[in-house]
């Protein structure tokens, strides 16, 4: 739905710019109403065969002193199976707490609302990840339905036990598999990460921080989980691991699960994504086909332009300004203090429509 709008300002991109105006042709020469009703029905359609299904998540802190932090705000998105969602934006935006939501991880002083339905693996109903219990959570979901390669791997290891111990412990766990082939399972997971057979002896505190990294990712790897969440996977890693990383993620994908990569390596989103989700101040701002995301078309998010604008190998134009305090959001659109593209009009919170939350969204690029 777009949203109303008001009388523009001076500088205010055209009323015909406007997402949705009928018949107005697009830079890919289609009609830009009919572009958009075929991105919503490819929302529709993929909402069928969802494993993951968000709707309206919502994350608030509560602090001393009776101050809020918005840390995530109405997210709503599908994951389907065989599919790869990377959710970018700069540190702080609310990816890491997002992901944690999805596991029950929040803190005491954290506050959720909305839904995100794990689907069954027979495909007959779900289990609502935010209205699901710790016991339920931590018995049939964590490692098993869902799994995670955590954004701080060094202290997610159990730091008394060797990386070989704890791949086999979780071996046995996730598996059943035979004390005897536990040991090869294991060395199995650990290559899947390009982790060095010599190392798999060593405590966490003997490993490097790309590593930890690795040790992490194998852990994450070994229940199969259908849905994957990899917080920063490529955290630490030079550039080749990064892709070996990265492809090992995409073919857990390929076999017929999901991943929601999260990440601030636009590299790494742009090698396995299927789809980009942009957050900025804890929402999501753009979700868009990764192949028009990094093309030529481009994102059509400001902030989502500005964020690929900014890489060396692009503009290296960095964005200007500041994202706001997560406790002091204005009540309009949270990006309008760095966007070109502001006007009065966007005092107003912009909702998403086909797929993009802005009052003067780009155009695709032709
Ligand atoms: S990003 Fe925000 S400030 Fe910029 S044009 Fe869109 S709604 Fe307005």
């Amino acid at each position: 739905m777009n949203a109303p709008r008001a009388s523009q300002a001076p500088n205010a991109p055209e009323a015909a710019d406007a997402p949705g105006a009928p018949g107005v042709p697009g830079a890919l020469g289609v009609p830009e109403d009919r572009l958009l009703r075929a991105l919503d029905a490819v929302t529709a359609e993929r909402a069928e065969d969802a494993v993951l299904s968000v709707r309206g998540l919502t994350v608030r802190f509560r602090l001393r002193g009776g101050r809020t932090v918005d840390a995530v705000s109405d997210a709503d998105f599908d994951l389907a199976a065989g599919e790869c969602l990377a959710l970018v934006g700069e540190s702080g935006c609310g990816k890491s707490v997002l992901a944690s939501a999805l596991l029950g991880l929040l803190p005491g002083n954290a506050e959720t609302s909305g839904t995100a339905l794990l689907a069954d693996p027979d495909g007959q109903g779900g289990t609502d990840l935010l209205a699901a219990d710790e016991k339920t959570l931590a018995r049939t979901v964590r490692g098993r339905r869902v799994g995670l390669v955590p954004q701080s791997p060094a202290a997610h290891l159990t730091p008394v036990r060797t990386v070989r111990s704890q791949l086999e412990e979780t071996v046995r766990a996730l598996t059943g598999t035979s004390r005897r082939a536990r040991r090869a399972t294991a060395e199995e997971a650990a290559g899947r990460t390009a982790f060095p057979a010599d190392h798999l002896d060593r405590y966490p505190h003997e490993l490097s921080g790309g590593l930890a990294q690795r040790a992490a990712t194998a852990l994450a790897l070994i229940g199969d989980a259908r849905l994957l969440l990899a917080d920063e996977p490529t955290t630490g890693l030079d550039r080749d691991l990064v892709d070996r990383t990265v492809d090992e993620l995409r073919r857990h994908a390929d076999d017929g699960r999901a991943l929601l990569l999260i990440t601030h390596d636009l590299a790494a989103a742009e090698r396995i994504a299927d789809r980009v989700a942009v957050m900025y101040a804890g929402r999501i701002v753009e979700i868009a086909p990764a192949h028009r995301f990094f093309g030529p078309a481009g994102p059509r998010h400001p902030y989502a332009r500005g964020l690929l604008d900014a890489l060396p190998d692009r503009a290296f134009a960095p964005i200007p300004g500041m994202p706001p305090e997560l406790t002091d959001l204005p009540g309009g659109c949270a990006f309008a203090p760095r966007c070109p593209r502001a006007t009065d009009l966007c005092a107003t919170r912009p909702e998403p429509a086909a797929g993009v939350a802005c009052h003067h969204p780009e155009h695709p690029r032709a």
